[in-house]
């Protein structure tokens, strides 16, 4: 029972904030707090001015250390010059919920996904050379929405809960995804809105960090269902200023796609009749609607050409034994969804042979190669693979990942490597497509078995290319390459032809027609997407180098370098 106890004038203690002050007071390491109760505290502690008096009251005061524990907690809260400083606004965040499949791999102390994030990150911002200060406001989230609303599902009220972070506006709009799943609440919504500022900053994606997502399985619900869900979220959004083309820019992740992309871009123009941009709300739609050429492989194709790109130096083949060539690859890849089946694509289009794919039922595996399409197909014919033909089933989901293969791909959810299996996997490298799918502690163990880890926040980063170059097409207006396409064309004819009579020789229709062939839009997305990755790549490896740390810790350096030039260049408003 909540009741309320200990009141004071206007302040009051509920039961279980009590049983929070005792978790707090006996573990101080181990926090259980909220803003909100240290609010009350700080009442509390004025009233009694003398902290003893409440120890009389109750026993739980009742050890000299504890009582002086709690007092260097409070004053440390209130002397710090931000909140920021000392994260205690959303530090709570951090004992989020967790599902079986984000749990499965974990031991029960390590740390939850957005602690994962601010451990990474901490460790990149002591190398960095970014003062301290600039680096406390650029990891705190900006701002954090939670919505509850009702929904009738067989004659039944449900109260959906949803919720939307910006982690870092210094640029604007804040991009990030809109999840549906189970596993969504605050902590993993913040943590993925972090990591949405440090991979645009990465890609040089001129964007601040944003992530969404409602609790719900959505394969529990009709179509009917879930567009009522959408859109009642998408209401929510645009009531409270957290969607627009020049604000808040969502996409698809975990469980959402362009269906539900059209159906956020519809509610909000009844919102906006008359915004001439309003298209530009959202990113991932189908393409009648606005969406670009190539968004929906642009993640899989991103982790394609940042695992080819890795492959290609010549210390990574030192160190992997691998010939750097794509067609010698043996790859296993987590999670059958939209990330995982474009990455299984297009490394079985140039050669690469898929020996494992794992999902939450079970994991298919074949020496010999499996066929990404057929398998694909089946699963979605059957809603499992289990059945499927000419593979060996594997019934424990996690124990894919255990597999001897060349490259190890996690595309499904975080912590997925945890304690509980990083000793176990055999992997050359990892190359990880879903956000967060390693735990800093096993990311350690892996380090040292001398697993290369290709970071989450440089390698899915082609979603956010992509879902940027979207925007700056609703933006113009106009398919890419328009405008240019037939110029090029009549250009470079004029040029073959010049050619063809000065060395009296006629090339092949053929020949002609890829020498002439001017861009189009998915030419120019694949290769702008291509050439995105490359150099983000090639700057994470040069600062891998230079600064003597693994990819990840580089890839955040160089992250929190390019935002803290924006933070500090514009003045940080206000801050001091
Ligand atoms: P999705 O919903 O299309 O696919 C996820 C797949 O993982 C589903 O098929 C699901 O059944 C499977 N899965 C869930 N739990 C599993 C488990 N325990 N074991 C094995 N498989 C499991 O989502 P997606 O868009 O492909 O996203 C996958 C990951 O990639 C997420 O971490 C997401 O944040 C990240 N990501 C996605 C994008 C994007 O553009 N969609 C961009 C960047 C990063």
């Amino acid at each position: 029972m909540n009741e309320k106890i200990k009141p004071t004038d206007n302040y009051y203690l509920y039961s279980h904030e009590f049983d929070q002050i005792k978790s707090f007071v006996i573990f101080f390491d181990d926090l259980i707090y909220n803003y909100e109760l240290l609010t009350k505290m700080k009442y509390i502690l004025k009233k009694y001015k003398r902290f003893e008096k409440a120890e009389n009251d109750d026993d739980i005061f009742d050890r000299e250390y504890r009582y002086s524990a709690f007092v260097l907690y409070v004053s440390a809260f209130y002397s710090a010059r931000t909140f920021k400083a000392i994260r205690p606004h959303y530090q709570f965040l951090c004992r989020g919920n967790s599902t079986v499949s984000t749990r499965v791999a974990c031991e029960d102390h390590e740390p939850m996904f957005l602690e994962s994030v601010q451990m990474y990150f901490d460790k990149a911002a002591k190398i960095s050379g970014v003062s301290p200060k600039t680096i406390s406001h650029m990891e705190a989230p900006d701002c954090m929405l939670k919505v509850t609303f009702p929904i009738e599902v067989d004659d039944k009220v449900e109260i959906i809960t949803g919720y939307r972070v910006h982690h870092s506006r210094h640029l604007l709009p804040v991009k990030g995804g809109i999840r549906f799943s189970p596993e969504v609440e605050e902590q993993e919504v913040t943590a993925l809105a972090a990591l949405m500022t440090y991979k645009c900053a990465i890609v040089d994606v001129p964007f601040g960090g944003a992530k969404g997502g409602i609790s719900v399985d959505p394969s529990k619900y009709t179509i009917a269902e879930l567009e009522r869900i959408t859109r009642r979220y998408t209401v929510e959004l645009c009531q409270k200023a957290f969607i627009g083309p020049g604000t808040d820019v969502p996409a698809p992740d975990v469980g959402t796609g362009p269906r539900e992309m059209s159906w956020i871009m519809d509610t909000y123009r009844q919102f906006h009749p008359n915004d001439v941009d309003s298209i530009g709300c959202v990113t991932g739609k189908p393409i009648p609607l606005g969406g670009v050429r190539g968004r929906n492989e642009a993640t899989g194709l991103g982790v394609f050409y940042g695992i080819r790109e890795f492959i290609s130096y010549p210390e990574v083949q030192k160190h992997t034994g691998l010939s750097g060539n794509i067609k010698d690859l043996s790859i296993i890849i987590q999670g059958f969804g939209k990330v995982g089946y474009w990455a299984a694509k297009f490394f079985e289009k140039n050669g690469a042979k898929i020996i494992g794919i794992g999902e939450k039922e079970c994991g298919v595996y074949n020496s010999n190669g499996l066929n990404v399409d057929e398998l694909f197909k089946y699963r979605l014919s059957n809603g499992s693979l289990h059945g499927a033909p000419n593979v060996e089933i594997i019934e424990d989901p996690l124990q894919i990942l255990d597999l001897e293969c060349d490259v190890l791909i996690p595309a499904a959810l975080e912590r997925q490597i945890g304690l509980r299996n990083a000793d176990k996997i055999k992997a050359k490298i990892i190359g990880e497509a879903a956000n967060g799918p390693t735990t800093p502690l096993a990311n350690e163990i892996l380090l040292k078995k001398g697993i290369l880890i290709i970071p989450d926040l440089l390698l899915n980063a082609g979603g956010v290319t992509v879902s940027y170059f979207e925007w700056l097409k609703n933006l113009s207006h106009m398919r890419f390459g328009r405008m240019t396409r037939k110029w090029d064309e009549l250009g470079k004819s004029q040029l073959v032809e010049l050619v063809e009579r000065n060395v009296g020789h006629k090339l092949s229709d053929t020949e002609k027609e890829q020498i002439v062939h001017g861009a189009d839009e998915s030419d120019l997305v694949y290769s702008g997407l291509e050439d995105t990755m490359i150099r983000a790549c090639m700057e994470t490896r040069k600062t891998s180098i230079s600064k003597e740390v693994d990819y990840r810790t580089a890839a955040f350096v160089n992250a929190i370098e390019k935002i803290a030039a924006v933070y500090e260049g514009s003045g940080m408003m206000f801050m001091n």
